[in-house]
């Protein structure tokens, strides 16, 4: 399968060389050429397959051209080593939990599965080593880390800013070791951004060492999240609630909610989509009066949702070829203050015995206000409430428990180099690596 840009002005590209460029040479967005229909006969048999089943035809029905059947299943399988379960939070509302793999957040999905997709070109080129370089400012970091730790034929540097981090985000890089090694930048986030693109752009760096990027907008970390919308499907259906399916996502950067989309392009029955957003409400605008106007961030309590010109935007452009009716027909989108968060943290708490995280309550707070009757809500619950355990401590009133596998994170050895911001002082580093 080919892959064009969503700004239409770069070259065709095969898989591999889409998921080794992230971004097209146009500064567009791949996209894939098809989206593939799934057949009837999948949909009513969907209730009784595994995650893994449904997630294999899935990824089959995208890479399917371009692996292996066997490999694509043995990364599917891999990728897919926790579960997705869907939980009623109350009647006709349930929560989609995305936070049981390694790092707590959905963003594991996607990572992992880039992680062995790129292992599996590297191998099939017989290529050396390949290096991936990523700037975080606490999420992406861990995500992108676990899912390539001990990934064969591959190097993982995070930089981070020194101080910037939550100590449970930073510990979820920095006690890692073997194929990951974390540099403390002695600045801000953009700095790590700078340093980053400085990197990609040095030619003496390039001809030293073979550098990719795992950015979110990859369409290998993009397009698997698709697999759980398959599966909550599968999982209402069984329960005889899968009629008139609502799937509400909590959303910044719109690539989990993208995904989505293309999940009912392939025929998945979702009636329409709420994308829950934080005071950061761009979209909503757009969906409420057909302009999108990009502006800076504002800084929230849901902060993995902080972003001010959500880049997978584009490709639901694209994909209804800018069609506000279609676009605005098919999905609602819903704003919430940080009051508002807490609140909803603390009354779901309190009426239903279920403590959501500060990105989780958007989407669940836009169900309560949005979904109409005979409708069957999804929301996903994007992140473990432990990983933003003081803001959502004191929401509820409560002490959110650590799952033992962030505590053996905190419990690790801290192990980072530190960095000035000053790119020479980062590429005789790497130099010499
Ligand atoms: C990244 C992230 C989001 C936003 O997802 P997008 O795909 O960028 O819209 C929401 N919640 C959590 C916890 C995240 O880490």
């Amino acid at each position: 399968m080919k892959y064009y840009s969503t700004n239409h002005k770069a070259p065709l590209a095969s898989l591999h060389e889409a998921v080794v460029r992230g971004l097209a040479p146009d500064r567009g967005l791949y996209m894939p050429e098809k989206i593939k229909r799934l057949p009837q006969s999948f949909y009513e048999n969907i209730q009784n397959l595994s995650f893994q089943e449904i997630a294999y035809t899935v990824a089959d029905a995208f890479f399917g051209e371009d692996v292996e059947p066997a490999e694509l299943k043995r990364i599917v399988y891999d990728t897919l080593a926790f579960d997705c379960p869907l939980v009623e939070v109350e009647p006709g509302i349930y929560s989609l939990e995305l936070f049981h793999g390694p790092t707590l957040a959905f963003k594991d999905v996607g990572a992992r599965f880039m992680a062995r997709l790129l292992q599996y070109f590297i191998r099939q080129e017989g290529k050396e080593q390949v290096n991936v370089l990523v700037a975080t400012s606490g999420d992406t970091g861990s995500a992108v880390a676990n899912g390539f730790l001990g990934v064969e034929g591959i190097h993982v540097y995070v930089l981070y800013p020194k101080g910037k981090v939550s100590k449970i985000q930073e510990s979820q890089f920095t006690t890692l070791g073997q194929n990951i090694t974390a540099i403390e930048v002695d600045g801000v986030f953009d700095d790590c951004q700078r340093l980053v693109k400085s990197a990609f752009m040095d030619e003496e760096l390039c001809n030293h060492m073979k550098l990719t990027s795992a950015n979110s907008i990859n369409v290998a970390r993009f397009l698997p999240q698709a697999f759980y919308y398959f599966y909550a499907y599968a999982q209402l259906k069984k329960l005889g609630k899968s009629d008139n399916m609502v799937v509400c996502v909590p959303s910044g950067n719109f690539g989990n909610i993208t995904a989505a989309i293309f999940g009912r392009e392939m025929g998945l029955p979702v009636k329409r989509f709420i994308a829950a957003n934080n005071a950061n409400d761009v979209v909503c605008e757009y969906l409420a009066n057909g302009k999108f106007n990009p502006r800076p961030s504002i800084q929230t309590i849901a902060n993995a949702m902080d972003v001010g010109d959500p880049s997978n935007f584009a490709r639901i452009y694209d994909l209804f070829g800018g069609n506000y009716q279609k676009i605005s027909s098919l999905m609602s989108g819903v704003s919430y203050s940080d009051s508002q968060i807490r609140d909803t943290m603390a009354k779901c708490y309190h009426a239903n015995d279920y403590i959501l995280d500060p990105h989780g309550a958007c989407g669940y707070q836009a169900l309560k206000d949005m979904l109409l009757d005979g409708e069957t809500g999804v929301f996903c619950e994007t992140a473990h409430p432990a990983k933003f355990k003081s803001t959502v401590d004191a929401a509820i009133d409560g002490d959110v428990k650590i799952p033992e596998r962030l505590a053996a994170f905190m419990r690790g050895t801290k192990q980072s180099v530190s960095m000035s911001k000053d790119f020479d002082a980062f590429k005789s580093f790497l130099m010499a690596e």
